[in-house]
């Protein structure tokens, strides 16, 4: 396998951008390479300048449920761009993406457009300070929910404290209000509401965690969190930027039979492209401005290209309710493997990670057990055996409807031929 245009186009962007990356999860110092460079996907592959191809289960980090390029996506997108690509105003295709997520997550009942994950967690967090009129937040562990300040807070000691930030460049004065619980730790909540209940605006979680790699909620836990926060009148947000649409068409909140006071959406709702989603009760919705003092903007918001892509790919979606037993079914095939290979696998719907360790992995600390080293030594297999997976190993692998079965089969042999010892790279017939 041959890197050298990859490598070439590193040592230019290193120049430019702070470890030539514009996102630091793509940079792959923590597996000891350096990143590919990508020219083109289609389907289940993604193919690097040097002109390798790859099983893609990053799929741009979630989005890319139905695959790249799929042609309706595409097509919709082109037909927009015709017309124009923004105009800072109202347009038909807002209110039908709204109309299309409110019919398949009801609980948002109201809604607001924004441009990332980040932005729309942070837009969710303000409403819920506005609607409440408290300001402490409840988040957990090893939970992700952008890089806005007061959420880059996962360790730091003292549970029951204020917390310190997981970041230079933020005043311990934007974390303080942030304070920290063990997933599927239903006592470290308790006591966080014992303490401090009635200055608890929200509570923001991952349904089922995937950025710590993937841990899916004890039974009872979501239950559990659903019941103090209503007993304590604390907005509970479902974080479902990865699980909306993904888990199932309802998201974690169908999947799981839970219904939150707001719900985060993005990377399968864009479609590909920078969109996301805050939304709920209209009773607390109607707090965001004009309607109400809270304020939250955005020039590019509700953007006609990527709204565009939103609705092709929800309505594709619609249109295939069967995707989600196909691509759990694939996902389930892959987590055997793992299984049959003596390993510790988490798997939820199309959602897995291999751990490297004995332990269950079921919160932040477990989850930290992992060793990285053995970790990287498995990745480098994987691309060198044609499979492009996250270089972390606190990430998930996602399946998508464009995974062959072909494809899938092959990711399993490679897989159980890792785990047999075999070193030696094989490129299969078919790449
Ligand atoms: C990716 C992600 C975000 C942040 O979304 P961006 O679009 O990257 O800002 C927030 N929450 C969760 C659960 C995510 O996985």
């Amino acid at each position: 396998m041959n890197g050298e245009k990859s490598e070439q186009y590193y040592q230019r962007a290193v120049r430019f951008m702070p470890g030539g990356v514009n996102s630091p999860v793509r940079a792959c110092k923590n597996v000891g390479r350096t990143p590919l460079f990508i020219e083109r996907a289609e389907g289940d592959r993604i193919y690097d300048v040097d002109g390798n191809a790859y099983i893609d289960y990053v799929c741009s980090w979630g989005p890319n449920i139905l695959g790249h390029g799929k042609q309706e996506i595409i097509q919709a997108v082109k037909n927009t761009c015709d017309k124009g690509l923004t105009f800072g105003a109202c347009h038909a295709g807002e209110i039908e993406l709204a109309e299309i997520i409110q019919r398949n997550i009801p609980s948002m009942e109201m809604l607001r457009l924004v441009n990332s994950g980040t932005e729309a967690v942070m837009s969710a967090v303000r409403v819920a300070r506005g609607y409440t009129g408290r300001n402490k937040i409840v988040k957990f562990e090893g939970c992700y929910h952008g890089h806005s300040d007061g959420l880059l807070v996962k360790g730091g000691s003292g549970l029951l404290t204020g917390s310190i930030p997981d970041s230079a460049g933020i005043p311990e004065g934007y974390t303080e209000n942030t304070l920290l619980a063990r997933y599927n730790d239903e006592k470290s909540v308790e006591d966080l509401f014992r303490k401090y209940g009635n200055d608890i605006a929200t509570l923001i979680i991952e349904p089922c965690s995937a950025n710590m790699g993937v841990v899916p909620p004890k039974k009872g836990f979501l239950k559990f969190v659903r019941k103090i926060t209503e007993q304590y009148g604390t907005v509970l947000i479902f974080d479902e930027v990865i699980t909306g649409f993904r888990l199932s068409s309802g998201g974690a909140q169908q999947y799981y039979s839970l219904i939150p006071d707001m719900t985060v959406l993005g990377k399968i709702v864009g479609g590909g492209m920078p969109l996301a989603v805050y939304g709920g009760k209209r009773e607390i919705m109607q707090y965001v401005a004009p309607l109400g003092n809270v304020y939250q903007a955005g020039t590019l918001s509700g953007n006609p290209v990527a709204v565009s892509a939103g609705i092709a790919t929800l309505k594709y979606l619609e249109k295939h309710p069967d995707i989600y037993s196909d691509i759990d079914r694939k996902a389930e095939k892959i987590a055997s493997a793992f299984r049959k290979a003596g390993m510790n696998v988490n798997r939820e719907g199309s959602l897995l990670t291999v751990f490297f360790t004995d332990k269950s992995v079921t919160d932040y600390d477990s989850a930290r057990l992992s060793d990285t080293k053995k970790f990287a030594d498995f990745y480098a297999y994987m691309i060198d055996n044609g499979i492009y997976i996250a270089p972390s190993q606190f990430e998930a692998m996602f399946v998508s409807c464009a995974h062959t079965e072909e494809d899938v089969d092959y990711t399993c042999d490679v897989i159980s031929r890792y785990f047999a010892g075999d070193s030696v790279p094989s490129t299969p017939a078919h790449f």
